[in-house]
């Protein structure tokens, strides 16, 4: 199959060719499709298997469909992995102009508020910073979040990212979709899925 036969629109199957993924992974053929229809998904799978794309090519497309800013959270246990979700981000949505910021520890607060200010329309964060800047950033909130992604759901929760994800949890619209990825499906993802998820179809490569 071709990313246009599972539903992706001209612009992004174009970015796709740019960037030499010639046909979708496993991960992106399952979920894709889903994802377009409006489902929540768990998805069991680890990073290489093209995980980032899956979340990121349904996102997109929906954000074509109804612009918005501050459209979009990502939320991944590591710098290194925000960094490269972001950069994924922007490689897919360079022509339809897409605005991504990356907000995580050992940056300074007061330049990455102001990026916020600009009202980017993904975010992708590690918890703990995020919870910085809802709590200590005037202005800055998440009330018109449409989609929130997880991933690596299992790394933020083993490195004590909990409660950070719950006041997050709290201050999103509960009318969003929601996707988590994991490598494991540990008691506390578990616990995590029930309380973030609605009526999740879960996807395993
Ligand atoms: P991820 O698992 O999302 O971290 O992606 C791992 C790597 O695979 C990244 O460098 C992506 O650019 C690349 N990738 C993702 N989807 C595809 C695809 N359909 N074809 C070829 N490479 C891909």
């Amino acid at each position: 199959v071709t990313f246009k036969e599972l539903g992706i629109v001209d612009p992004l199957c174009e970015a796709c060719e740019q960037l030499k993924w010639t046909k979708p992974s496993q991960i992106q053929r399952e979920s894709i499709p889903l994802a377009l229809q409006g489902k929540d998904i768990i998805g069991l799978a680890e990073t290489g298997s093209g995980k980032t794309g899956a979340f990121a090519l349904p996102i997109l497309q929906n954000l074509l469909e109804h612009p918005q800013r501050l459209f979009a959270l990502i939320l991944t246990p590591t710098r290194e992995l925000a960094f490269q979700i972001s950069e994924q981000f922007e490689a897919l949505g360079a022509r339809i102009g897409v605005k991504c910021a990356v907000v995580v520890g050992g940056i300074d607060m007061m330049s990455q508020a102001l990026t916020l200010a600009k009202k980017p329309h993904i975010i992708v964060a590690t918890p703990g910073r995020l919870v910085d800047h809802l709590e200590n950033t005037k202005g800055f909130h998440l009330k018109s979040l449409k989609y929130l992604v997880m991933d690596e759901a299992d790394r933020i929760l083993n490195m004590d990212f909990e409660v950070e994800v719950d006041k997050i949890l709290r201050v999103i619209p509960q009318e969003r979709r929601t996707y988590m990825f994991s490598a494991t499906m540990t008691k506390k993802v578990q616990k995590l899925q029930r309380a973030s998820l609605k009526d999740p179809v879960k996807v395993e490569v």
